[in-house]
């Protein structure tokens, strides 16, 4: 049905989140760090150095298994038109300098975040016919936490699922019967649904954790790989800097213990991505608002009627009572 040029099903929207969902992502805020605070990260070429990194992380294994295929399955999709837009929700913070730190800059000048690293990653891992059309990219938004909201549960920033819908389309009602939310965090504690839009029982599709322990050398493999690609050398001071950088990452990546790092998670979320896009909303949105009907006309009534069925149950156990007390007596 559409009222107003706007489906009452709400729009198709994919959203994933990064950390420990699609990757452990430890590595390339080491690299981040690394690539904004020496003189050589404004010297990169972006396509170059995206390249070398995508090539190792993979090879490493810092994106979980079957992430190519989970991917180029959603961008299918997104070609079909079942899916029409796919977000990234992260709680990596996208601007950097929130802590004084320096951006990641490319020669050409663009300013990068960790967020922005993975969603080009994800754009250069799937055929997607409209990649180099910037204003219809394979991934349409990247949302990351929002720095002014101290809204936390257990002092973890909580997501909210409407936000990326409001977002998107601004001037609809929110309707999350096609939007579904992949994460690793438990989901009714951590993302709310700020539209309180009661069509998001669906939407929260749940993946177990994933985190790989890399090798030792793995950031300086990385590092060393872009630095011969742009035919730079590494000055002393510079050395310094990623002696430390190196060391805490190491340190950091020594704690990290290995969790969910087979393929299956990922088979299984597709599975229920495919289910989510399949089933028959309509059918389930008239069923949901027959039966909100039903409960707010009948509410008192069926109220009244539980109280009255009580007092039966009530009085006939006394009648029962009464009988075979006067049964007893009689006897
Ligand atoms: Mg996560």
């Amino acid at each position: 049905m559409i009222e107003g040029g706007v489906s009452d099903n709400g729009h198709s929207i994919v959203i994933m989140d990064n950390d420990e969902t699609t990757g452990s992502y430890y590595i390339l805020f080491s690299l981040y760090d690394l690539l904004a605070l020496s003189h050589f990260g404004q010297r990169l070429d972006w396509r170059k150095t995206m390249e070398i990194i995508l090539r190792e992380c993979e090879e490493l294994g810092v994106f979980r298994p079957g992430l190519r295929a989970f991917l180029q399955n959603i961008a299918d999709m997104k070609k079909q038109g079942v899916v029409e837009k796919v977000c990234l929700y992260t709680n990596q913070l996208d601007v950097r300098d929130v802590y004084h730190h320096p951006h990641w800059k490319t020669s050409n000048g663009m300013a990068w975040s960790v967020p922005e690293m993975i969603r080009v990653m994800f754009e250069m891992m799937v055929d997607y016919d409209d990649m180099n059309n910037t204003d219809f990219r394979f991934i349409d938004r990247l949302y990351t936490r929002p720095v002014q909201v101290n809204k936390e549960i257990d002092n973890y920033p909580v997501k909210d699922l409407a936000r990326v819908y409001k977002d998107l389309y601004p001037h609809e009602r929110v309707n999350l019967s096609r939007t579904i939310f992949i994460d690793d965090m438990y989901h009714k504690k951590y993302i709310i649904d700020s539209s309180k839009s009661k069509t998001d029982r669906y939407s929260r599709c749940s993946i177990p954790a994933y985190s790989r322990q890399l090798e030792k050398n793995a950031l300086g493999l990385i590092v060393d790989k872009i630095l011969k690609a742009h035919r730079i050398e590494l000055h002393w001071h510079n050395s310094i800097l990623r002696d430390s950088v190196e060391s805490s990452w190491i340190h950091l990546n020594s704690n990290i213990h290995n969790k969910n790092t087979g393929r299956s998670p990922l088979v299984k979320t597709m599975e229920r991505i495919r289910q989510f896009f399949q089933r028959p909303i309509r059918d389930a949105s008239i069923k949901a608002k027959a039966k909100a009907k039903a409960n707010s006309e009948h509410k008192k009534p069926v109220k009244s009627r539980i109280r009255k069925s009580r007092q039966n149950g009530r009085e006939s156990a006394k009648n029962k009572r009464r009988t075979r007390k006067r049964g007893h007596t009689s006897a």
